[in-house]
């Protein structure tokens, strides 16, 4: 697939490409374009003309935009659907998880832009007034923030791109999508189709090529004018020192390491059960994934017992009959549409290396392998790891994204809490107990962006404002933020009311 710089389908100006490939099975799926710094440039060019086209086309005309994109999705279902499926490697199940929320995505935001009302400010409410401001009209209004820059991970391409890429667009903005190098072609075919639909082409641009280069070129650039970013923490602080010297804003959702935490009185089936979910799905790669099993250890032995059970039920898996499985899936009345389905490869040989590495340098530091720890090309096997001490780096700051349960026994709600909060990251969390106020308490003092009661820390609404506190990120995505694609604006009328 090509690029799309001003509308038109593009190569690299010096004509260089990457391959995509199936991860599960190592077969050649397309080329993209490896961008140059001159291609970077012109796309950035093209997005101040666009975001001044986008902007005199009123909400109404956009509205019929994103109904004319959420038809063309439609149509074109199953096409991205099994792309998708095939350049991660997962379940098709998983992919139709993400299709079924990208349109509500687009069309939630167009809704909540109607209501960016600003405001009108009561006249003469200035504390302590002296009477000078009481006949101005004082309008607070949102002006769109110019050109953003969409920079997408690889974990969930097209949910993730629409979180971007929907409120970019609802706000008036113009986007350049970054998208994962690993996965790109998802972003490419929904880019398509957004332009099919009437986005124009200096409106909305996609451009290809590694992070370190493309992405850094563009939030480099003083033309772009904020950053929404999803990805690791060290890209993203790296964002963060970039876009602070020109004072730009940046939306950065990071990494994670999610505490499950399974008091004495909780449901052991139950806390197992979600336990064990919250860590298979798309193979562990999730930011939300629970990451870290913190169980009293008066029910340590029951829990492990109960989630070795699940987790040897877990198949390893890929079939490439993506569409004979989509209809399968397509047909399955399970909200998830993955119900007794195989979990799918990493995104990467590399990333599943990295997995393996972390696995063997926990147990170097005295973990158990109760069960797992093998790899095969990007495959990693479900693994449990038990005798896991709150000294360790994976009861701190080490993220693992696969499919991997390290469990670590507390004595006390107060020793859970502290273990919680040693991490750096601060993205969400989750506590299984009887007692509501008891879960309450955790909820309310474990320090991160979201905390989930009796279920696991896989917990999304697209009407919360959805985001991390401390390393795991800066800003909030959701329906009720769209503010933040925006700037705000005062505009005093002197002397308007007499
Ligand atoms: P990543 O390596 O940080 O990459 C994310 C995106 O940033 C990719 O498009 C990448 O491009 C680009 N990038 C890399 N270096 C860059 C640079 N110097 N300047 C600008 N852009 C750059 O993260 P990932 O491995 O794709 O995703 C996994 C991480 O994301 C995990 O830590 C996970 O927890 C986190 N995550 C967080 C959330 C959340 O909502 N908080 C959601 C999902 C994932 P390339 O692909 O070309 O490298």
């Amino acid at each position: 697939m090509k690029m799309i710089i001003g509308g038109i389908k593009t190569d690299a100006s010096d004509g260089k490409t990457i391959d995509v490939i199936n991860p599960a099975n190592g077969k050649f799926l397309d080329t993209i374009p490896m961008a140059t710094k001159e291609d970077v440039k012109r796309a950035i060019a093209n997005a101040k003309k666009g975001q001044r086209e986008w902007q005199t086309i009123p909400l109404m005309e956009r509205e019929k935009i994103i109904q004319r994109f959420v038809q063309l999705l439609e149509e074109h279902k199953r096409e991205i659907i099994a792309l998708c499926t095939r350049e991660c490697g997962k379940h098709v199940g998983t992919t139709i998880f993400e299709y079924n929320q990208t349109a509500s995505v687009f069309t939630g935001y167009i809704e909540a832009a109607k209501r960016l009302d600003g405001k009108l400010l009561v006249p003469g409410s200035e504390p302590g007034h002296d009477g000078r401001t009481a006949s101005d009209m004082i309008l607070v209004t949102h002006e769109p923030l110019g050109t953003v820059a969409a920079i997408v991970p690889f974990n969930a391409p097209m949910l993730l791109y629409s979180y971007k890429v929907a409120p970019a667009l609802a706000a008036g903005n113009a986007v350049i999508v970054k998208p994962p190098t690993d996965n790109p072609l998802t972003d490419i075919k929904i880019t398509e189709l957004l332009l099919e639909a009437g986005v124009p082409g200096n409106t909305l641009q996609i451009v290809t090529g590694s992070g370190s280069k493309v992405g850094d070129w563009l939030v480099s650039d003083p033309d772009v004018d904020a950053v929404s970013m999803t990805g690791s923490t060290q890209v993203g602080i790296g964002i963060a020192e970039t876009m602070a010297k020109r004072l730009a804003p940046c939306t950065l959702e990071l990494g994670g390491n999610d505490a499950f935490i399974v008091m004495p009185d909780a449901d052991i089936d139950k806390a197992a059960a979600s336990a064990c979910g919250a860590r298979k799905g798309n193979s562990g790669q999730i930011c939300i994934s629970s990451k870290r099993f913190l169980v009293h250890n008066s029910v340590k032995e029951e829990f492990t017992t109960k989630l070795l059970a699940l987790v040897r039920d877990i198949e390893v898996n890929y079939d490439d009959h993506v569409e004979e499985m989509m209809e399968k899936c397509l047909s399955n009345t399970d909200r998830t549409n993955t119900k007794g389905e195989f979990i799918g490869s990493l995104i990467s040989e590399k990333a599943a290396k990295e997995v393996e590495a972390q696995v063997k340098h926990t147990v170097e530091q005295g973990a158990t392998l109760a069960y797992g720890g093998t790899r095969n090309g990007a495959f990693f096997t479900p693994t449990v790891l038990t005798g896991v001490t709150k000294e360790m780096d994976v009861a701190r700051d080490m993220e693992i994204f696969g499919p991997v349960w390290p469990i670590i026994g507390f004595d006390t709600v107060e020793e859970a809490i502290e273990i919680a909060n040693a991490s750096a990251y601060g993205l969400s969390g989750c506590v299984m107990t009887a007692d509501w106020k008891l879960g309450m308490r955790v909820a309310r003092e474990v320090q991160t962006g979201g905390m989930v009661v009796n279920g696991s820390s896989v917990y999304r609404d697209q009407m919360q404002p959805f985001g991390g506190q401390k390393m795991s990120g800066v800003g909030n995505e959701g329906l009720t933020t769209l503010e933040e694609m925006t700037k705000i604006k005062n505009i005093v009328l002197k002397g308007f009311l007499g």
